[in-house]
């Protein structure tokens, strides 16, 4: 028995060894410029140290409010210059860090355009969040030699609380069930077709078919993908020359509009989807408030969504929220709306991100107490 604590103890002195880096769920504010016949914006003021300051322009007493996030991007930020603000943090995934980043806003704020370009940005050059991470990832990946990373992708929607293989051949609608697979790796989707992946051709092949595939699912009828979560799920593997591995996770979502349906024009399949968006997202919100509060219990399995993301928004975790906002007068509500649920998350103070690593001697020690256990319990 004094092995077997002995073990344990050292076991937990040597996570608390691998324990690095303090975080707060980072959260960033981008706002798209004026489209089209916009003209009335209702953005007062940007600062460089991240604050900004809105109004309703379309009342004639107006009250200024300030909110303050970890950064602002302003209506001229370029792709690029939003990548370079995430590069780190998405190449940590690399080190065996777990990473998600998510897209929140109104319909038409520009969470799209963030995570994967202009309309889709398969064709195009200004590419997003999702592609530019997936070539850096690669670009790692080949230019060391030191460590073997496999890289693998889930790709899924959450429509009306069920959860949509986006990857699977076929028009056969497969819901799928949210739980932890231990001998798959620790897949929480082991159901979710994984795809093996080896260069950026083939990450955008596989997202063409997830788009395709999301396009004849029933988001479809009404403004397409403004209903339903899109996830992208990135395994990353690693393994160096002494046979330590890492095994970490990339989630990149692109949420449902946060919009409230005017409750006396949504009827039937449209009240029904409004409800599960506002369940789902306000499920978001308490788990981020819980965790703020520091309370001992977290409600993740309140929504599909938030038990999907449970180890991407707990203290293993480096979370990033882009909060986006259409800055025209007619959206005020709804960006005040946006702006307030993104300053709560950015209080939520992490623990300790670690990353997911397993030395030799980890192992060895694991092992070590496995078969103390064992012989304990043939005693018993
Ligand atoms: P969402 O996904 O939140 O519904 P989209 O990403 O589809 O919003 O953006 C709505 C419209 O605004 C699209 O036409 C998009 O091209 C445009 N848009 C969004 N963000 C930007 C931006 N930063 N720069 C230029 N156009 C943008
Ligand atoms: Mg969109």
């Amino acid at each position: 028995a004094l092995g077997y604590n002995q073990a344990v103890k050292e076991n937990r002195n040597l996570y608390n060894m691998l324990q690095e880096l303090r975080g707060n769920i980072r959260v960033f504010c981008r706002i798209r410029p004026l489209i089209n016949l916009e003209s009335i914006s209702s953005i007062e003021h940007i600062g460089n140290d991240g604050s900004i300051m809105v109004f309703d322009p379309l009342k004639s007493q107006t009250t200024r409010k300030i909110f303050q996030f970890s950064k602002i991007f302003g209506p001229t930020t370029t792709q690029d210059e939003v990548y370079k603000e995430t590069q780190s943090l998405i190449r940590s995934v690399m080190d065996g860090y777990n990473v998600c980043i998510f897209a929140y806003g109104q319909t038409g704020s520009g969470k799209t355009h963030t995570m994967c370009g202009p309309s889709g940005g398969l064709s195009s050059q200004d590419l997003g969040i999702s592609y530019m991470a997936l070539n850096d990832l690669f670009n790692i990946s080949t230019s060391r030699e030191d460590v073997k990373y496999d890289i693998h992708v889930q790709m899924v929607e959450i429509y009306n609380e069920q959860v949509r293989d986006l990857l699977s051949e076929g028009t056969s609608i497969t819901k799928l069930d949210i739980r932890t697979s231990s001998s798959n790796g620790l897949l929480n989707l082991p159901d979710a077709k994984i795809c093996p992946v080896q260069s950026p051709s083939d990450v955008i092949n596989l997202m063409l078919l997830g788009e395709t595939n999301r396009a004849s699912s029933p988001t479809a009828m009404n403004h397409r993908s403004s209903r339903s979560h899109s996830i992208l799920i990135v395994h990353v593997n690693g393994k160096d020359m002494s046979g330590n591995a890492t095994q970490s996770s990339l989630h990149l979502v692109d949420l449902a509009g946060s919009e409230r349906v005017d409750r006396s024009e949504a009827t039937g399949d449209r009240l029904k989807e409004a409800q599960h968006i506002n369940k789902s997202l306000s499920c978001l919100g308490d788990v981020i408030t819980a965790l703020a509060q520091k309370n001992s219990h977290i409600p993740y399995r309140n929504s599909k969504l938030t038990q999907l993301l449970q180890s991407s928004l707990g203290g293993n975790a480096k979370t990033l929220m882009f909060a986006h906002i259409s800055p025209e007068a007619d959206s005020y509500l709804e960006t005040l709306s946006t702006l307030k649920f993104a300053q709560r998350a950015s209080s939520v103070e992490l623990g300790t991100a670690h990353a997911n690593k397993e030395s030799n001697e980890i192992r060895e020690l694991k092992e070590q107490v496995d078969s103390l256990k064992r012989t304990l319990a043939t005693k018993e």
